[in-house]
């Protein structure tokens, strides 16, 4: 039923994989199709809060973010199931909306919120993705 799956992840929070990832990775082998795994690195470099960055900072953040991701999709998805790593920058939610639409996915796979917001039901960004999103969701409880 899902073939093509988007699984977006914060580099910065491993719950956002732990558990999100070996359910996005089933859910890809059983249909036999593939999965795009997405980060999104913030726009610092616009407006005045960019002039205190170096020109070529965003540039650099982005080549770092999609290195990093690389690993650990090497590290974390077995060799059976076809893998690739994107980067995108901007709005976090606005990008992972945009990216599934460019992929076409009929599935994201998203893990809910970080275990250390307990108060919360669903993160911000889970919550518009699933607001905003054109295909399914599948929101994974931290
Ligand atoms: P929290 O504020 O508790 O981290 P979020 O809604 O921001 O809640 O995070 C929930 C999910 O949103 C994450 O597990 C991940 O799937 C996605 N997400 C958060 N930040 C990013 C990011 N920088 N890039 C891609 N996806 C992200």
């Amino acid at each position: 039923m899902f073939r093509t799956i988007l699984l977006p992840i914060d580099l910065s929070e491993a719950s956002s994989w732990q558990k999100a990832m070996p359910a996005a990775v089933e859910q890809a082998r059983g249909e036999g199709g593939s999965l795009h795994v997405l980060t999104v690195v913030p726009n610092f470099g616009e407006g005045t809060v960019g002039a205190y960055f170096p020109p070529d900072f965003a540039e650099r953040a982005l080549a770092t973010a999609k290195r990093d991701l690389e690993a650990l999709c090497a590290a974390q998805v077995p060799e059976d199931v076809p893998v690739k790593a994107m980067v995108r920058s901007g709005s976090i939610y606005h990008e992972i909306v945009e990216a599934a639409g460019a992929i076409g996915a009929d599935l994201i796979v998203l893990a809910s919120h970080r275990p250390a917001f307990r108060d919360y039901l669903i993160g911000p960004n889970a919550e518009r993705v699933m607001r905003h999103a054109d295909c399914s969701v599948l929101v994974v409880r931290g």
